[in-house]
């Protein structure tokens, strides 16, 4: 029996996640914004267009060790045994260029990031040589051509790649800029998630429960969720379960954001308005309801005004997992991101047996432990559907659609919060 007449099988044309990922990737693309950042603040942007190097680095030939700017050449046979000697004609100063000149059989004393000078081509370490008298050195070792020198251009040349379109920046990078006297980068702008929660059991975290009430979860945590995503959240509010005011609310939102999440209201029944207020808005409406997965089966996942929607299911354990399965990679591919996923993967062996039925992808919470070198996954103990189970929990382990469970010892990857 079902109070809205529907029937089961028309609701659930279920696809696996890949499939559904899939159905919704074909529609999107960077949102297109973008702005001119300080350098300096670009950590986790999304670069927006290629950038080259300007010049190369280093720009001079630098010296790689402390110790003596020689000519390869006259090192070359020096052994502890049979030592070479130079002499001394100077000291490179640092930070400052140099009018030194190394001829046949001359050096000069040189610091680590100091200008290799004219003549030299290779650095003998200081280690390998000893100091004679005010102007001869000893020198115990040789050395090839180019030893121990930074060439120019060897970290990075004019005009190679630097930071390719849809690079999301992380602190080397920044780095790299700035070694480079790169201090404006132009990003795309971060794209907006309008977030609506409906449910009429549903009240402001401030407020006083009475019996039946519960605090609104899924506002928060897809708030948090979408900045971790690279998105700026917007937070519509809570909704009553009406169609009117869903409606209202959904369309709003479409004018105002790149994306749109729903949660709750995504399963079938009567009370449930997601996809019929979706479909409303406009096409092609819902491209997915129903996903083999658990938790999360009744995720909803939908395009109007070329916009992506989505309605998650109204469990904060299923609302946030499967925000972090589609919602989050779309938000980072509407910011521009074509590179790493959001989400960090690692294998643990599972420290105890899980069951599962085939055809559905699991996500199981896990905490992760090291033991002898080696990282395990021990579930969280507790219904799968309580938020604390995700508070105690490092990650999410997921097992395969096609697995019937997997066994203590056997390896799972885990995505870690
Ligand atoms: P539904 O998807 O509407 O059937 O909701 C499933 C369960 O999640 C119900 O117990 C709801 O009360 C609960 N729920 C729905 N939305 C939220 C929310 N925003 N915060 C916390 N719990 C929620
Ligand atoms: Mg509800």
């Amino acid at each position: 029996y079902h109070p809205g007449g529907n029937n089961m099988s028309e609701f659930f044309q279920v696809l696996t996640p890949q499939e559904a990922w899939q159905r919704l990737e074909l529609h999107i693309s960077d949102i297109g914004r973008t702005e001119t950042v300080s350098a300096q603040d670009t950590l986790g942007r999304v670069t927006a267009m290629d950038i080259l190097s300007p010049e190369d680095l280093p720009p001079f030939p630098r010296s790689a060790m402390d110790g003596y700017a020689v000519r390869a050449e006259d090192t070359h046979g020096a052994s502890e045994g049979l030592p070479a000697y130079v002499q001394l004609v100077g000291e490179v100063p640092m930070g400052r260029p140099t009018r030194l000149r190394i001829s046949p059989e001359q050096a000069a004393l040189i610091h680590t990031g100091g200008v290799v000078p004219r003549g030299a081509n290779a650095v003998v370490m200081v280690e390998n040589t000893r100091r004679v008298d005010d102007f001869t050195i000893e020198l115990t070792r040789s050395v090839a051509q180019g030893e121990n020198v930074v060439q120019p251009g060897e970290d990075i040349r004019h005009r190679e790649m630097l930071l390719a379109k849809g690079h999301r920046v992380r602190p080397q990078d920044i780095g790299g800029l700035l070694a480079l006297g790169i201090s404006e980068v132009t990003v795309f702008q971060k794209p907006i998630v309008a977030i609506i929660s409906t449910g009429d059991e549903l009240v402001h975290p401030e407020a006083k429960l009475s019996q039946g009430q519960v605090r609104d979860i899924n506002t928060y945590t897809s708030l948090a969720l979408t900045i971790e995503a690279g998105g700026i959240p917007l937070s519509i509010g809570i909704i009553p379960d009406n169609y009117k005011a869903l409606r209202e609310a959904a369309q709003q939102s479409l004018e105002k954001a790149d994306a749109v999440v729903i949660s709750a209201g995504s399963s079938v029944s009567t009370r449930d308005l997601t996809a019929d207020v979706i479909n409303s808005l406009g096409k092609p409406g819902v491209l997915v309801h129903g996903v083999s997965l658990k938790p999360g089966k009744p995720t909803i996942i939908a395009l109007a005004n070329n916009k992506p929607m989505f309605g998650l299911a109204g469990n904060p354990v299923s609302a946030m997992i499967t925000y972090d399965l589609f919602v989050g990679p779309a938000v980072n591919r509407l910011g521009g991101s074509t590179g790493m996923p959001i989400r960090q993967e690692v294998i643990a062996q599972l420290t105890r047996s899980i069951p599962s039925a085939t055809g559905r992808e699991d996500y199981v919470a896990v905490k992760l432990l090291q033991k002898d070198g080696e990282t395990w996954a021990e579930p969280v103990f507790g219904k799968s559907n309580l938020i604390f189970t995700l508070v105690r929990a490092d990650g999410l382990a997921r097992i395969p659609l096609d697995k019937e469970g997997i066994e203590m010892g056997e390896a799972v990857v885990v995505r870690v919060f």
